[in-house]
C-alpha cells in the first residue's frame, strides 16, 4: 500500500469521542517502550508523526491517524509501565479495555513485542485476553535489526511455539524493524486486504 497521506485528527482518552465516521481502525498496543512511535512513523513515512511515550501527557492518550483519507491507524497507549502508580494504571487499564472492546470501527488490533525478550506474562495475559474477548489481533515483532537474522528466526519461533501451547491456531505474525524499515510492506499490504474485502 502506498501512503499518500498521513494526518492526526485527535487524541483523547473516551472511546465514545473518537471520530464517528465509521471508516476501519487498525490500532497498535505494547508495552511502553516497545517501539510502538518507531513504528508508526515508519509505517506512514512520517517521521514525527507519533509521540514517543517519553512525551509528557502523550501516555494516556488514544491517537487517531486518518491515513489516505480511508483508514485510520490509531496509537494505543502504552501498558505495563511500572512507574505509574495504582491509580494510574487503573485508569489506563479501563481506558485500552473500553476501547478494545466497545469500539465496533475497531478492525484489527496489532499486540507489539519486542523481539529480543522472551515471550512476557503481560503480552500473554493481554493477548489472552483478547481471544476471549473474540478481537481480531496480529502480532508484531519489534527491533528485528537489534539482532542477527538466525537469532531474530530463533526468537520469533520459540515465542510461536509458547503461544501454540494455548492457542490453536496462531494469529498473523509480521517481523519489523523500524531502524532498517523491514516488515513495512507486509503490514501494509495485509491492512488493504482487510480494506478491500
Ligand atoms: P514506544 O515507547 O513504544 O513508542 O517506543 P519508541 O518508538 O519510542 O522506541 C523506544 C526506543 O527503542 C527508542 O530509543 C527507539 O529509538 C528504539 N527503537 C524503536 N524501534 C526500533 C528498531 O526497529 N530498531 C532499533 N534499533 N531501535 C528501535
Amino acid at each position: 500500500m502506498l501512503i499518500k497521506s498521513a494526518e492526526f485528527i485527535i487524541s483523547n482518552t473516551d472511546y465514545l469521542k473518537c471520530p464517528q465516521d465509521g471508516k476501519p481502525e487498525y490500532a497498535f498496543i505494547g508495552r511502553s517502550n516497545v517501539g510502538k512511535s518507531s513504528l508508526i512513523n515508519m509505517l506512514t513515512n512520517r517521521k514525527g508523526l507519533a509521540m514517543t511515550s517519553s512525551t509528557p501527557g502523550k501516555t494516556m492518550l488514544i491517537n487517531h491517524f486518518l491515513i489516505n483519507g480511508e483508514w485510520y491507524l490509531v496509537d494505543l497507549p502504552g501498558y505495563g509501565y511500572a512507574r505509574r502508580g495504582k491509580e494510574n494504571r487503573d485508569r489506563l487499564q479501563q481506558i485500552i479495555e473500553d476501547y478494545v472492546l466497545e469500539r465496533e470501527a475497531l478492525t484489527s488490533l496489532f499486540v507489539l513485542v519486542d523481539s529480543r525478550h522472551e515471550p512476557q506474562k503481560i503480552d500473554l495475559e493481554f493477548m489472552e485476553w483478547l481471544g476471549e474477548n473474540g478481537v481480531p489481533f496480529g502480532i508484531v515483532f519489534t527491533k528485528g535489526d537489534k539482532q542477527g537474522p538466525v537469532r531474530l528466526q530463533q526468537n520469533v519461533d520459540a515465542y510461536k511455539q509458547k503461544l501454540l501451547e494455548t492457542w490453536e491456531e496462531l494469529p498473523p505474525v509480521f517481523v519489523t524493524s523500524s531502524e532498517k524499515k523491514s516488515g513495512r510492506e507486509e503490514l501494509l499490504d495485509y491492512i488493504e486486504e482487510i480494506n478491500k474485502s
